[in-house]
């Protein structure tokens, strides 16, 4: 599904990423876990194609091609989902607007027919009560004015909605309340399966006690400085950061 080979990247010939190594399998879920400023959202807008960043070396690999060769909204009809730390407000187009014309490239660049209808609003009204987002909010413009929780309900809403082959959640947990984090889990475990792999990125332990990831990923200064099982997880909340840090440092 993915395999990132060496892997270096720079934001204003300052390097971020130093030779970062990861492969999934699909139907696997990774996280990456970090310190603040080790470059973990860096690798999701590098994955992107986000423009401020200069790919330096290495290759990546998403199901099967190239993704350097794909422009972003390529990486995005083909089955590429990135929910960000921040997410970004669209003005003057409505969320329902949005996801339908995203929905519709993305079955296009598959071969299917674009969707009718009424169809659709029956899909996004049984994924709106999965994430536990409000009805209103379909009509609103994309993220536009919505509180922190809401962003994060709805990036996930539009996760459900589009079927990604993987997706990737930068800090999707970052500010939400139990409520939310729990709607967010439900999303994300409610469309796990064999064919689709999730990248999640988070500097806390807490949304893996609701989401179980196959392996952890520890991210320091730019690199994969250790992997394991979803233990991992718990050995860093208990002895924090430090230790790779060090063992980074010598
Ligand atoms: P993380 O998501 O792990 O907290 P980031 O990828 O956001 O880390 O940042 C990695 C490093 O890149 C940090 O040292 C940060 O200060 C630096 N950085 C991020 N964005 C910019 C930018 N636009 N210009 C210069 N440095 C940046
Ligand atoms: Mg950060
Ligand atoms: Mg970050």
């Amino acid at each position: 599904m993915l395999r990132i080979e060496n892997l270096q990247a720079s934001i204003e010939d300052s390097p971020i990423l130093k030779g970062l190594n990861l492969a999934m399998e699909p139907g696997e879920v990774h996280a990456i876990m970090g310190p603040n400023g080790s470059g973990k959202s860096t690798l999701s807008k590098v994955l992107a194609g986000d423009e401020g960043y200069t790919v330096t070396g290495g290759k990546v690999e998403f199901d099967g091609q190239d993704l350097f060769a794909m422009e972003p909204e390529e990486r995005a009809r083909s089955g590429l989902f990135m929910g960000f730390q921040y997410p970004v407000e669209i003005p003057g187009v409505s969320n329902s607007y949005f996801l339908k014309a995203a929905l519709n490239a993305a079955r296009r660049a598959r071969g299917e027919e674009e969707i009718d209808p009424v169809s659709f609003l029956k899909l996004v009204r049984e994924r709106a009560q999965w994430v536990g987002l409000d009805d209103s909010l379909l009509k609103r413009a994309v993220n536009s004015g919505f509180s922190g929780g809401e962003k994060k309900r709805n990036e996930i809403f539009h996760l459900t909605v589009l079927e990604p082959k993987l997706a990737i959640l930068d800090e999707t947990d970052s500010g939400l309340d139990i409520d939310a984090l729990k709607a967010v889990a439900e999303g994300v475990n409610r469309m796990r399966s064999e064919q689709r792999s999730f990248l999640l990125i988070t500097h806390y332990q807490r949304l893996l006690s609701y989401i179980e990831p196959d392996y952890v990923h520890v991210m320091v200064n730019g690199r994969i400085v250790r992997s394991g099982g979803k233990e991992l997880a718990q050995e860093l909340e208990d002895s924090g950061y430090s230790l790779f840090e060090d063992e980074e440092a010598a």
